[in-house]
């Protein structure tokens, strides 16, 4: 909700568009008469905006008859819950920052600073001995991240993996993340890091933020692709002569 020019209150909607080719923000300065319990409904958009903040773009919707509803879906079936369209590193790098991506690169490098991070209560930046550069001594919230940086040989990305993907991916709980960051220390845990994933490919699944500092990709999910798999394909290629 908000207060406009003239004083008059006027609320703004948050929608989600998704089509084959990706997904993408919209915001509705208006009541379209869209109900969420009929979601996902198809649309044409007409004469509609876009625009960017922090790189991210943004459908935006004056009027209501800028909305109009279809019977029939354009496209086959699109899974809404988990749309995700494999893109590689290089292309992310050159668009606009983008959700529901998926690439694959090698890894080039993993940060020291993996583990257990201090974050302000407040604004979640992260802390540094108890302290936010906005909110000065604070009681810091525990939080789990990886960082690393990707690379395909045109473009590279830092990666951020927050808390459940990296259980997930380490395939462990809070307790057991504990245990084994107690018993390895920050530093060996990242080092173990260093010796699984190291020129080794990683899919990531997630959104990408590209601004002027770069490229960087916050994981929804994250996978080593196995080489071995490669390998197996690459050798029953040989024995079948294939190449
Ligand atoms: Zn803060």
């Amino acid at each position: 909700k908000f207060t406009n020019a003239e004083g008059e209150d006027k609320t703004v909607y948050a929608g989600q568009l998704i089509d084959p080719t990706g997904q993408c923000k919209s915001s509705m300065w208006c009541d379209v008469g869209i109900t969420e319990d009929e979601l996902p409904i198809v649309v044409r958009l007409e004469n509609a905006r876009i625009r960017a903040w922090q790189g991210i773009p943004d459908v935006t919707i004056d009027n209501a008859n800028q909305v109009i509803r279809l019977e029939q879906k354009p496209w086959q079936d699109i899974n809404v819950e988990n749309h995700v369209i494999e893109v590689d590193l290089s292309e992310l790098a050159k668009s606009g920052s983008r959700v529901g991506i998926s690439t694959v690169a090698t890894v080039v490098s993993v940060r020291d600073d993996c583990g257990i991070i201090w974050r302000c209560p407040e604004c979640r930046r992260t802390l540094s001995d108890d302290n936010c550069q906005v909110h000065g001594d604070v009681v810091g919230t525990r939080d789990i991240r990886m960082r690393m940086v990707i690379d395909d040989g045109q473009a590279s990305g830092s990666v951020i993996i927050g808390s459940e993907p990296t259980l997930a991916f380490l395939d462990t709980d809070l307790s057991g993340f504990e245990d084994m960051l107690a018993e390895k220390g920050q530093f060996g845990f990242a080092q173990s890091l260093r010796e699984r994933l190291l020129g080794r490919q990683l899919k990531v699944d997630g959104r990408s933020i590209v601004d002027d500092q770069g490229m960087m990709i916050i994981a929804n999910v994250i996978e080593a692709v196995e080489v071995d798999a490669v390998l197996a394909a690459t050798e029953s290629r040989s024995k079948w002569g294939l190449n």
